[in-house]
């Protein structure tokens, strides 16, 4: 079973992980609520555990877009704070249960356990790629920006789910031609140009940010946090 914790205390996060190990679970940690957005979108989790303080989005924003995607996986907040007030805006945005710390470990292990009851199989719930507001749902393989669908031949979906699986790295003309085309790179061809320009144009011109990035002589990019 996968869980994912989203902790900025690293110490904490660190030995939740080892203790969840022992227990039997698959754990991947992120220390912010961007990382752990992107992470969240990209695999099928049985159990979300999410602090609500973070350095860049809060628990509470991280929820508020997961469910926009996935309505079903549990979501349990860490929090130091414990008022009324803190716990309903938890439960408003979407949240399934919380725990108080300083909390003890066989509590939270009790948590989980009946959260992973409550919750069984999720092949309904789609695995999604995300880069800055671009969503790719891998499982229907149709794109949005914005909440506005693109249309993405399968070769340009490809090329763009490739950039996004790289994202922050420069990714060479041959690279591409190679893992996203399956073909052998012919110095001298622009097609790869081509389709990259034909991709940019679907993807990037009618909105302001621009995903994909051209690195003069070395290759494109998508450059997200
Ligand atoms: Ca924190």
């Amino acid at each position: 079973m996968n869980i994912l914790i989203i902790e900025d205390e690293v110490n904490l996060a660190n030995s939740l992980k080892l203790g969840l190990e022992e227990n039997g679970y698959d754990v991947d940690l992120a220390f912010n609520g961007n990382d752990g957005l992107t992470k969240a979108l990209s695999q099928k989790y049985q159990v979300i555990i999410s602090d609500i303080k973070l350095p860049d989005i809060t628990g509470l924003e991280f929820c508020t877009l997961y469910r926009q995607y996935n309505s079903e996986t549990p979501i349990l907040f860490l929090t130091a704070l414990g008022t009324t007030e803190d716990k309903l805006r938890g439960f408003d945005v979407g949240a399934d249960d919380y725990l108080i710390k300083p909390f003890s470990f066989d509590e939270l292990l009790a948590r989980i356990k009946v959260m992973s009851k409550r919750y069984n199989v999720q092949s309904n719930i789609p695995t999604l790629l995300q880069a800055d507001d671009l969503i790719l749902n891998m499982d229907s393989k149709t794109a949005e920006r914005n909440g506005i669908q693109i249309n993405l031949t399968a070769k340009e979906f490809d090329l763009i789910v490739y950039l996004i699986q790289n994202k922050n790295k420069i990714i060479s003309k041959k690279e591409i031609a190679e893992k996203v085309w399956g073909i052998n790179f012919e110095t001298g061809t622009n097609s790869i140009e081509v389709y990259v320009n034909f991709t940019r144009n679907k993807i990037d011109k009618d909105f302001e940010t621009k995903l994909i990035q051209t690195i003069h002589g070395r290759g494109y990019m998508i450059k997200d946090k």
